[in-house]
């Protein structure tokens, strides 16, 4: 079903379709929990990543997209989103932003979440565990009523008035469906009852992007690479969910990754601030 402001809304069989490829996502994410640690690189990563998604009928959502070279975007410390898994090998006190998109049966599932290796400073696993627990602000508001602007303002209030850390504005999260990227856009930042209101059925990416330093991003040479500014640490932690009445369904899921962290000795955990929904 779509709207002339170009929203498609979902219906329950197509919510069960995407629900399976945002699974998979986060299969994938934890696959990358067990395997990352200081001394791998994030080629070998992405070509686990690839197969898992493959041997499970998947195909890679984000390789090919636009012309991006990888099944994973991995950003390390000040690269905020967008990086291209390299043979440069992790190091002991990096955080690393891993997203991952699945496309199958002719939907999108998409989720991302920052890893922190070895032994990374309090002030950086602060910012994780901030942008993390925005995630859920937002995620709190996408209820059927709501406005996207309600989603926006409540990750830019925890973070930048609470935290004062700075929220990145060109990159937002959006729409999700048979498009990878669908309206409506979906800011972390913006004001209260504001923007789309949100109907029963709109599944969206909320996908906070947290920088330790400026709110300013600059994007590298390889045209992809986002990084923060001032070159200090950023965070993303991201859910697909569907909007309903009263609370949202959250399609992909972190526990799978969590539990993977909690084996991986070479990780440092980014434990929960606020309650999280069940
Ligand atoms: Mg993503
Ligand atoms: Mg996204």
């Amino acid at each position: 079903m779509s709207r002339a402001d170009g929203i498609f809304y979902k219906t329950d069989e197509e919510v069960e379709l995407i629900r399976t490829n945002c699974l998979m996502v986060s299969k994938t994410l934890a696959l990358v929990g067990e395997l990352i640690r200081p001394g791998v690189n994030g080629l070998d990563i992405d070509a686990q990543a690839e197969q898992l998604i493959r041997d499970n009928g998947g195909v890679p959502g984000f390789k090919g997209y636009r012309g991006f070279p990888a099944t994973l975007c991995i950003s390390v410390n000040e690269q905020v989103v967008h990086g291209i898994p390299s043979n440069i090998e992790f190091k002991d006190g990096d955080i690393v932003s891993v997203d991952c998109g699945v496309l199958m049966n002719g939907y999108y599932g998409d989720a991302a979440y920052t890893f922190a290796l070895g032994d990374v400073k309090e002030e950086v696993m602060q910012l994780l565990r901030v942008t993390k627990a925005s995630l859920y602000k937002g995620i709190q508001q996408a209820i059927v009523g709501k406005r996207v602007g309600d989603i926006s303002s409540a990750v830019q209030h925890y973070t930048e008035r609470t935290h004062r850390y700075g929220v990145v504005r060109e990159l937002v999260g959006h729409g999700l469906g048979r498009n990878l990227h669908e309206a409506p856009e979906v800011p972390n930042f913006g004001r209260r009852g504001q923007g789309p209101r949100m109907l029963d059925g709109l599944v969206i990416a909320i996908e906070p992007m947290v920088n330790l330093g400026v709110k300013e991003v600059e994007t590298l040479d390889d045209d992809w690479t986002v990084v923060s500014k001032d070159r200090l640490p950023s965070a993303h932690y991201e859910h697909s969910v569907v909007v309903r009445k009263g609370q949202a369904d959250i399609l992909s899921t972190h526990k799978y990754v969590e539990e993977a962290i909690r084996k991986n000795t070479n990780l440092k955990e980014v434990s929960d601030l606020i309650p999280l929904p069940v």
